[in-house]
């Protein structure tokens, strides 16, 4: 009902409160502290992101939702306390964690992702869905970047909640993340609403390079322009910008942005050893094959130009192998 939906949201505002508060001015709070002091976030990013600290103590929250008349059994569908299941003691879902509130577009707390200090398992441990957070409908960041993104008419896409704020602390205030699942259409219907362009940008090894080009196609398919951002191999935004600052996150990565065909040629090239006849050959037929996929004739033209002058073929050769290519494809 829409009174429990409330007691839900409000929980969800007196948790990301109280574990802000923990975390900046509690001696508990200390080590955690210290933890993303560590990795570069200052306090005004601190109370921006309203990052906080769950302590290890297991009914931290409960105690207090308790104290403050909340219903129990609503608390434990709204994912932050679990109950033991032959004594049903309650207990905090979230223990030991920095813990960053996800907000819906409407500014309101309702989940939260929860990141151990240092190594352990899970690295990050996300609120269930549950009827206030679905995760299909939300992207981390969007209440803050919003107005950036409509004034820039472009959203830059991370993986990660600390690359949200890590590029946002480096002046890429546009920023959003899906929920560690791959984008939805839902998602893309969002950013779509209040953007043109997108910029992809994913951490620098296989597993982002293959959301990358599944996220593309489905921002591609609601009507967005889409570039992607490449970073060097094992780099993620975060790690980038704390190596190398923000200005060359900017400069060097978010401005030298390129569509998702040059992203492709890229990757083909990177398993290929060029100087090698053969893999030369399979490396132009795999372009040619890429290019058999571009809706527009202005598009196909421009890559088989950029690829008969990258090896000195002729375009007409190029474009009647290309031709084939689509033909068999059919
Ligand atoms: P950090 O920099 O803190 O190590 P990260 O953001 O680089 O974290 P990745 O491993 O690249 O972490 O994961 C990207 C995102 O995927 C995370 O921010 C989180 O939203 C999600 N994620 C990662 N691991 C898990 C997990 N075990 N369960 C649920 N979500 C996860
Ligand atoms: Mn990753
Ligand atoms: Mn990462
Ligand atoms: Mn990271």
């Amino acid at each position: 009902t829409d009174k429990t939906t409330s007691a839900k949201i409000e929980a969800h505002d007196l948790a990301a409160r109280f574990y802000h508060h923990l975390l900046i001015s509690t001696e508990q709070g200390k080590e955690a502290y210290e933890y993303i002091r560590q990795r570069g976030l200052d306090d005004d990013i601190i109370s921006r992101f309203q990052i906080g600290f769950s302590p290890g103590q297991s009914d931290m929250l409960s105690s207090l939702l308790e104290k403050r008349g909340f219903d129990l059994g609503d608390m434990e569908e709204a994912g932050l306390i679990g109950r033991q299941e032959s004594t049903w003691d309650v207990y905090d879902r979230f223990r030991n964690r920095v813990m960053f509130p996800i907000r819906d577009l409407r500014g309101y707390t309702v989940g939260f992702g929860g990141r151990v200090l240092g190594t352990g398992d899970p690295k990050y441990l996300n609120s269930p869905e549950t009827s206030i957070f679905n995760k299909g409908e939300i992207l981390y960041g969007m209440d803050i970047a919003k107005k950036s993104i409509r004034k820039q008419n472009t959203a830059v896409l991370f993986e990660g909640y600390m690359d949200v704020i890590a590029a946002y602390r480096a002046g890429v205030d546009n920023g959003v993340a899906s929920l560690g699942t791959s984008l939805t259409k839902r998602q893309a219907q969002i950013l779509r609403r209040n953007a043109e362009r997108i910029i992809i940008c994913f951490d620098g090894d296989n597993a982002g390079q293959e959301s990358t080009e599944k996220s593309a196609e489905i921002l591609e398919q609601e009507g967005l322009h889409v570039l992607i951002a490449m970073l060097p191999d094992n780099n993620d935004p975060d790690d980038y910008i704390r190596e190398n600052g923000g200005e060359r996150f900017r400069k060097e990565i978010i401005d030298t942005a390129v569509p998702i065909m040059s992203f492709k040629m890229q990757a083909l090239k990177r398993n290929k050893n060029l100087q090698v006849e053969g893999e030369k050959l399979e490396y132009i037929e795999e372009v040619l094959k890429e290019i058999t996929t571009l809706g527009r004739a202005v598009e196909r033209d421009f890559y088989l130009r950029q690829l008969a002058d990258e090896f000195s073929l002729s375009f007409e050769a190029l474009k009647q192998e290309q031709y084939r290519l689509y033909k068999e494809s059919r």
